[in-house]
């Protein structure tokens, strides 16, 4: 694995790193692709780098790049992403990973909690990923919320974008008390954002409605709008964001790299979001 110099980050820094691992999605490769191509767009020259809330993101001294990183293919996959994310958080900086499956979210979760203690979670997602076990791995990108919750990582989690809610995932969020947001009865002024305490956010590219962004392995229409999802980021309060994942975007099925863009543009807006 390749390494980065932990002496590079210093407190309150946003540390962005790209984890190439979809070797726990359940579907289709193709997310490992995916970090240099968001950054590609971030940096292509179409648009400025300054987020919708004012602040720029441009050679920002308070944002450090650590490049990407391979991981291997193992079920102790997760062990090594941990300890990638932890320097990061022991140093009092905040990680920003760009996926990579979501199976990445439970060791960066790890990792976050070690130092801040649990958190509260603002989850994207058309799925829950809440399955106890998936096709007998419980380090599945369908599952990583069911280790956070059982490990008690989050002490809050709010699910937004959900249109996929089985059975055994509606038992598994009520046995952990998730307060989950369908898209049936999607009202944005309803999800309650005032979080007291620090804050994560995970973004699963499928959480938007394909129509936006179809550059993910599992295409689930009825989705959000990138509207949507900025505008609910932007309205978020309460405790400082210590850490944030884009995950799930697969170049394999994209189309003219626009999903690439929304991944740059929800990015921009987190890491603004992140920095005012
Ligand atoms: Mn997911
Ligand atoms: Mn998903």
């Amino acid at each position: 694995m390749n390494q980065y110099d932990p002496n590079k980050i210093s407190e309150n820094q946003i540390a962005v790193l790209g984890i190439c691992s979809d070797h726990n999605s359940s579907y289709l490769r193709g997310p490992a692709k995916a970090p240099p191509l968001i950054r590609d767009s971030l940096y292509c020259g179409s648009a400025n780098l300054t987020s919708e809330l004012g602040v720029s993101i441009n050679q920002n001294s308070r944002l450090v790049d650590l490049g990407d990183f391979a991981i291997e293919e193992t079920r102790q996959a997760y062990l090594e992403i941990e300890n990638l994310i932890s320097p990061i958080c022991q140093r009092k900086a905040l990680p920003f990973v760009l996926g990579g499956d979501h199976s990445i979210t439970y060791p960066v979760l790890k990792a976050i909690a070690a130092a801040n203690g649990p958190v509260n979670i603002l989850h994207f997602d058309a799925h829950l990923d809440l399955y106890h076990e998936f096709e007998g791995n419980p380090y599945s990108h369908a599952c990583p919320f069911a280790r956070i919750m059982e490990s008690k990582l989050a002490k809050r989690l709010v699910q937004v974008g959900i249109r996929t809610l089985n059975e055994h995932q509606a038992l598994q969020a009520k046995k952990f008390g998730v307060e989950v947001h369908q898209m049936k009865d999607f009202k944005a002024a309803s999800i309650e954002l005032d979080f007291d305490g620090p804050v994560y956010i995970s973004i699963d590219i499928d959480a938007l409605d394909p129509a936006y962004a179809p550059g993910v392995s599992h295409f689930e229409p009825g989705g959000l709008s990138v509207r949507e999802i900025i505008n609910l980021l932007h309205g978020l309060k309460g405790g400082q964001i210590v850490g944030a994942d884009i995950v799930e975007y697969n170049p394999e099925r994209d189309v003219n790299r626009m999903t690439a863009m929304v991944a740059a543009k929800l990015f921009k807006e987190v890491a603004g979001k992140m920095l005012v």
